[in-house]
């Protein structure tokens, strides 16, 4: 029963509610450490820089890979994203479970370089429900949704690639049933 906690990785199409899912989960149990990306994204209304990312420039993040500080790293929709891999060793060597939300090229990396990650693909109850999603979230331009509708057949295409799918029809239930995958409770 007490395996060394592993790496967890929550991916899925832009909108589909990755981190409302975490947002909730991580309000019940404070305890679940979220690794918090870099990006080149401007951030939204609300956004804090070292809670939801780092937002860095292109120079900045440009620097972070040339010396290999980002575990992952992948361009999506126009800007870049990628993982702080110090902090994620640090909580893995403390036997400390730990949760990356981040994007299908980065879960495919993340596969390679961490073969006992585990990898979950959060999928929307229906395309036109993702839609909904991402176009009333009233956060980005058409333009941006629509690259980001995009990229989203792209991803829902690869969910054959992950260990398991959790589709989020009720954020509860999401949240809790990554919970128990995650063997937290
Ligand atoms: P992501 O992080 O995957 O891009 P968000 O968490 O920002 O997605 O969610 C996109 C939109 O969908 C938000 O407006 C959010 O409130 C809504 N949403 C998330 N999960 C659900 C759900 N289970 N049912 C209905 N709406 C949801
Ligand atoms: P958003 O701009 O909506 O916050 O995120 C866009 C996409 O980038 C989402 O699919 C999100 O999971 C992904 N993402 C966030 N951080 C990272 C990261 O560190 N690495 C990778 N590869 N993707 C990330």
């Amino acid at each position: 029963m007490s395996e060394r906690p592993r790496l967890t990785v929550l991916s899925g199409p832009s909108g589909v509610g990755k981190s409302t899912v975490v947002a909730h989960m991580r309000k019940e149990h404070p305890e679940v450490w979220l690794s918090v990306s870099a990006t080149t994204r401007k951030p939204r209304p609300g956004e804090q820089h070292g809670v939801h990312y780092f937002f860095v420039t292109d120079d900045e993040m440009d620097k972070l890979i040339a010396n290999g500080e980002l575990l992952e790293w992948a361009e999506f929709a126009g800007n870049r994203y990628g993982t702080p891999r110090a902090a994620v060793q640090e909580r893995l060597e403390n036997g400390e479970p730990v949760l990356l939300e981040i994007d299908l090229q980065g879960a495919r990396q993340v596969r390679e370089s961490l073969s006992d990650a585990q990898l979950v693909f959060l999928a929307p109850p229906s395309w036109e429900e993702l839609v909904r999603r991402l176009t009333g979230r009233g956060t980005e331009p058409p333009e941006v949704i629509e690259r980001r509708l995009a990229a989203a057949r792209t991803e829902l295409a690869a969910e054959p690639e992950f260990d398991v799918t959790l589709v989020n029809t009720s954020v509860e239930d999401v949240a809790r049933e990554l919970l128990a995958l995650m063997d937290v409770v």
